[in-house]
């Protein structure tokens, strides 16, 4: 194995620094007046996270290509972390959001493409009843509510370092084996502890003592961990969770926002998991705002018979904009004509493409790094072995490395998921895109190695 020197490291750091200053002048200059109405001169603040001195400003996407306002044209690999896993401003979406923006964008009242995507929704997932909200979050949120409510317990249980929006119940991790906020929490309501049980994925003997508590109103797990690099389900975990989640009559709720890059089902319909909800948002309406939840036909009766029909624009379940006929103009066009099946098909051979490329670089210079794939995304990780808990794969970032890599691939035109080193492959996405990735991997390999 290749050690790796750190002033290297450094060094290089500082010559591409160099270099995307001098590339990015009219991002410096529109960061600059930011700072004068944003704070830290972004609309939101996580748009800081990207490598460089100051973010890169978009002027234009298009299927999987971003270009700046400096005119640099990039491979988009990030595509908006999975918002734009359809490829940027597909045409069929535009087009039917196009057509429903002249025609009323909210208003109310349900419009016939909530039927046609519910009624996708349901070939998908296989789960009969759907509802839909503005982002995952919400629909995260709003089924830990329904879950309290319909089994009458306080609890809920994730896996360690899981991300499922910015529900309060998830924003917790293990800390010394202690339920704890996860680092950076701004202003937890309440102490973690007492609404959330945290278990590694593939702990089985953990999941199966915290569940018989018997407090755990639900389970709300990725199916694959995707948000600290993506740490895979030994075989057999599944299996085991769903025995477990039905001995103890708690609700299990699988979490298909990045995990629908396995498949049009996502990891359920590859892998045939049978959850009681199913919560989802990001790419469904192909960038435009939209979550859903659906859920067994024994969960909606549980649901109507626990909520009252007369509160329910008060009940902590809801928002004036959930539903609205753009967004579901958008998933209708979104879900039947972009992310078909045929689609996922192109998708995942690039996802193998990524892969391969990645893999044989690090053997050939003889890096201790691994690379781990699920469906069309792909990520490497800092460690020899793909990582088979939270912890584990937490242990393996680097933040020198991964601060470099972005950087190093940004200067050569490749845009990578800012947060670790993600990619994700639209249908827009071709071979080039990706052999643009590979060659600059090798050609930061062989840097970093001397080899
Ligand atoms: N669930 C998962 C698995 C996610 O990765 C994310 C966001 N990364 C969310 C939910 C929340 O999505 P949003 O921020 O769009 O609400």
């Amino acid at each position: 194995m290749t050690e790796i020197d750190r002033g290297l490291i450094a060094q290089l750091m500082e010559r591409e620094q160099a270099r995307f200053a001098a590339s990015h002048p009219e991002s410096r200059r529109l960061h600059e007046r930011a700072a004068g109405s944003l704070l830290s001169g972004v609309p939101m603040n996580w748009m800081t996270r990207w490598p460089g001195e100051f973010p890169v400003f978009l002027a234009s996407a298009e299927g999987a290509e971003v270009t700046d306002v400096d005119g640099n044209v990039y491979a988009d690999l990030c595509l908006g972390d999975t918002g734009a896993m359809t490829g940027h401003s597909p045409p069929a979406t535009v087009e039917a959001v196009q057509s429903r923006a002249a025609r009323g964008i909210t208003a109310m009242l349900p419009t016939e493409d909530a039927l046609v995507v519910g009624e996708e929704m349901k070939r998908r997932f296989g789960l009969p009843d759907w509802q839909f909200t503005l982002s995952a979050t919400d629909a995260n949120r709003f089924v830990i509510r329904l879950a309290r409510e319909i089994t009458g317990r306080p609890k809920i249980l994730v896996h360690n370092h899981c991300y499922h929006g910015s529900a309060d119940e998830t924003v917790a991790g293990l800390i010394d084996g202690e339920v704890r906020p996860r680092e950076g929490n701004v202003g937890p309501p309440v102490d973690p502890a007492e609404t959330t049980r945290i278990v590694e994925i593939n702990d089985l003997e953990g999941l199966e003592r915290e569940l018989r508590h018997g407090d755990v109103a639900c389970a709300l797990v990725e199916p694959a961990l995707t948000n600290i690099g993506i740490v895979l389900a030994d075989d057999g975990y599944h299996q085991r969770l769903r025995d477990l989640t039905r001995e103890t009559d708690t609700l299990l709720v699988i979490d298909e926002t990045h995990t629908l890059c396995c498949g049009p089902g996502g990891y359920t319909g590859v892998a045939g998991l049978e959850p009681d909800v199913l919560t989802i948002g990001k790419p469904i309406g192909g960038g435009v705002p939209i979550g859903a939840y659906g859920f067994t036909a024994e969960v909606a009766e549980r649901i109507l018979a626990h909520t009252v029909a007369g509160a329910a624009d008060v009940g902590g379940v809801g928002g004036t904009l959930a539903g609205n006929a753009l967004s579901l103009a958008a998933a209708r066009a979104t879900l039947t004509e972009v992310l078909t099946d045929e689609a996922f098909e192109h998708m995942i051979a690039l996802g193998e493409r990524f892969e391969a490329g990645v893999a044989g670089a690090i053997t050939e210079r003889g890096l201790p790094w691994s690379v781990t794939r699920l469906g069309c995304r792909a990520e490497y990780m800092f460690s020899p072995r793909p990582p088979h808990t939270g912890a584990e794969a937490a242990a393996a970032m680097d933040s020198e490395l991964d601060a470099l890599l972005h950087l190093y691939m940004l200067n050569r035109g490749i845009l990578l998921t800012p947060f670790h080193m993600m990619a994700l492959m639209s249908p827009a996405t071709t071979d080039a895109h990706v052999d643009r990735h590979t060659e600059a991997f090798a050609e930061a390999a062989g840097e970093l190695t001397g080899v």
